[in-house]
């Protein structure tokens, strides 16, 4: 398969934004201009953990798929705060954050807890989306490759038949809310290096998204990137206007 044939894919982080009003206005305009666009470009969004079951309301007869932004590591049990990856199954969710930097940064989220996280969500069909990418310190030593590196180690570890079922997200910690994406050339030359990290199959098949800031004014340029294979979108995509013409690029 080559880059032309992967199919794009956009998910929207909605981190702790939202109640019930404003979701649904922002589904509704989802729904009201998705239509074109699928064809071409999966579209996402992974809410707070209350939503699911508005947005599985919500979404259920549309192309528009679902899913939350953290899991458990662990199946069940005494896990005071968890929700299990079973539970999100029971949500029909598709789609599951995991190693978002923020929780890296804010819960001290080891390397092997988001892949734990990942390869829980596996086990009930969900994709983890699993979120790499340094810091502006790491990135101004010229640790970039040997920090993504680090951290995708024990993801590359699965057996392929796993490892081919994940999305990968290049998030540089810098570019995330600041307003500041990374240039397309500087995205491109990261997403190379974990292409390049993969088999040939799997970097054939494997879909790497590119969040930190995407706009409907950096977009197209970001997509014109032969690894870039989508987008992470965070504050653009509370706005449903700003999210179908990201998904539209
Ligand atoms: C994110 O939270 O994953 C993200 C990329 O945020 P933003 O688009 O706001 O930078």
């Amino acid at each position: 398969m080559s880059a032309g044939l992967r199919k794009r894919l956009v998910i929207g982080n909605w981190k702790m934004h939202g109640d019930r009003v404003q979701n649904q206005a922002l589904i509704d305009g989802l729904r009201a201009g998705a239509g074109i666009v699928q064809e071409y470009c999966d579209i996402a969004v992974c809410a707070p953990f209350p939503y699911l079951a508005q947005l599985q309301s919500l979404l259920a007869d549309s192309a528009i798929t679902w899913g939350a932004q953290d899991v458990s590591p662990h199946l069940q049990g005494a896990y005071t705060g968890d929700v299990s990856a079973a539970m999100l199954a029971d949500f029909a969710c598709q789609w599951v954050l995991v190693g978002h930097s923020e929780r890296r940064a804010l819960y001290a989220e080891s390397d092997e807890t988001v892949a734990k996280k990942a390869q829980m969500a596996l086990e009930f069909n969900l994709t983890p989306v699993i979120c790499v990418g340094e810091t502006l310190a790491q990135q101004k030593a010229g640790e970039t490759s040997a920090v993504i590196a680090q951290q995708l180690k024990p993801i590359l570890a699965f057996e392929p038949a796993l490892l081919q079922r994940v999305v990968i997200a290049y998030e540089p910690v810098w570019a995330i809310g600041t307003g500041h994406s990374a240039s397309p050339e500087q995205a491109q030359a990261v997403h190379k290096f974990i292409r390049n990290t993969l088999s040939q199959k799997q970097a054939e098949q494997l879909r790497i998204l590119y969040g930190g800031s995407v706009k409907p004014e950096n977009a197209a340029n970001l997509f014109a990137m032969p690894d870039i294979d989508g987008a992470l979108v965070g504050g653009a995509s509370l706005v449903a206007k700003d999210f179908l013409y990201i998904a539209a690029a």
